[in-house]
């Protein structure tokens, strides 16, 4: 095992290179966050030209390996033992810092999925870095190799910029769906190098017994996305949104407060404390665009919203806006979406 040593501040930044990414993965595929922060890792590291390392850690990496490689991964580097096969942060975070020792990579970004975020708080106790959490935009300074990381805060007032002077490496997590997927690219080569460990005893002393099924709603992989707020002045009002969102194809999305109001689950939440989406289509009835609701949603291909209100934020931050009452715009939208597309209102009919 690779000895833990101090790293603060090191006298010569010049020897930490390349952008590492810790690749998390289900079923031999790797989760749209860690896709995400690959293509943002190829994006950094070609600025400086230097190479992108994934990390990941399993029981069958081959697959996982694949997959990376395809999004752009140079270098892989991979952990593999029956004893990782579930996530376990005391021997990932190790076996991830002790790759950051001997590899020293100038970067490390993490998906800020609830293992991410786990691991990460780890990493950067181990090897005594910092970590810019839920950043939403990332750059590379060219002359010095400085990672520049913007984050909101104030409850998402101002966004702050965060450089990591002296620490390496400069660590930061990025909720999913904060940036666009990257192209596959099936002729892209990798170097994979997947070692076989062995985890010491106490590190085995618990076991996964049972594995509850995952229920929870993935807005962030939906290409259009019909959500409804306040304005709808009661939990039927989802009825209309629901239908809206059947006719086109989508999924139905949330403000906080009906969520909190108990109109809808909390998985159709979409914002600063929900999820951050970025369909292609993405409208909005009966939301006023506070912040909170717009970070979640603004990077959508394009913003459709509806709203009584001319003056409501939503307007500024959308491509196209209808002025009125959505219980008299959302029926005329869904009767022209059936004119024009039969097919759509037969889902509708089946679906409801
Ligand atoms: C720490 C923190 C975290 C938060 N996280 C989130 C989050 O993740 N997601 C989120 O959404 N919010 C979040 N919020 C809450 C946020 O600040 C706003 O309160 C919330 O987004 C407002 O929801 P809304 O737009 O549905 O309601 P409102 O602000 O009340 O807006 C309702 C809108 O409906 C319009 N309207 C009314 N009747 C009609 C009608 N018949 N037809 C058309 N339009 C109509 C009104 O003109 C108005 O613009 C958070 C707040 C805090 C403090």
């Amino acid at each position: 095992m690779t000895e833990l040593i101090n790293c603060v501040a090191p006298d010569d930044l010049s020897q930490y290179k390349n952008v590492m990414v810790y690749l998390e993965h289900r079923e031999g595929h790797l989760v749209r966050g860690s896709v995400e922060m690959l293509g943002m890792a190829s994006k950094l590291a070609s600025k400086v030209k230097e190479k992108v390392v994934g990390v990941a850690l399993g029981s069958d990496l081959e697959p996982v390996a694949q997959d990376a490689t395809q999004y752009g991964c140079d270098i892989f580097l991979g952990a593999e033992s029956k004893d990782l096969s579930d996530f376990r942060s005391v021997s990932y975070s190790r076996i991830i810092s002790e790759y950051i020792l001997k590899e020293k990579p100038n970067i490390l970004l993490v998906s800020g999925t609830r293992e991410g975020r786990d691991l990460v708080s780890r990493i950067a106790i181990l090897t005594k870095t910092g970590v810019a959490a839920d950043c939403v935009e990332l750059d590379i300074q060219e002359n010095d190799r400085l990672l520049v990381a913007w984050r909101p805060s104030f409850g998402d007032k101002t966004i702050d910029q965060i450089l990591c002077k002296r620490h390496r490496p400069q660590t930061i997590t990025s909720r999913p769906g904060s940036y666009p997927l990257p192209e596959k690219d099936t002729e892209h080569k990798c170097d994979v190098k997947i070692t076989k460990v062995t985890l010491p005893k106490e590190e085995t002393a618990h076991r996964v017994l049972m594995k509850k099924e995952k229920t929870k709603l993935d807005l962030t992989s939906k290409k259009i996305i019909v959500s409804g707020g306040l304005g709808l002045g009661g939990k039927d009002g989802f009825k209309l949104i629901g239908e809206l969102a059947s006719v086109l194809g989508g999924e139905v999305g949330a403000s906080r407060p009906v969520v909190d109001l108990g109109w809808i689950p909390y998985e159709h939440q979409v914002g600063q404390t929900g999820q951050t989406v970025r369909p292609k289509l993405y409208i909005a009835a009966g939301i006023s665009g506070k912040i909170q609701h717009i970070v979640g949603m603004k990077n959508s291909e394009i913003i459709v919203s509806i709203n009584t209100d001319p003056s409501a934020e939503i307007v500024k931050y959308s491509d196209y806006f209808i002025n009125s009452d959505l219980y008299k715009a959302i029926p005329r939208i869904i009767e022209s979406v059936k004119t024009i597309v039969p097919e759509a209102g037969k889902t509708a009919q089946k679906s409801a």
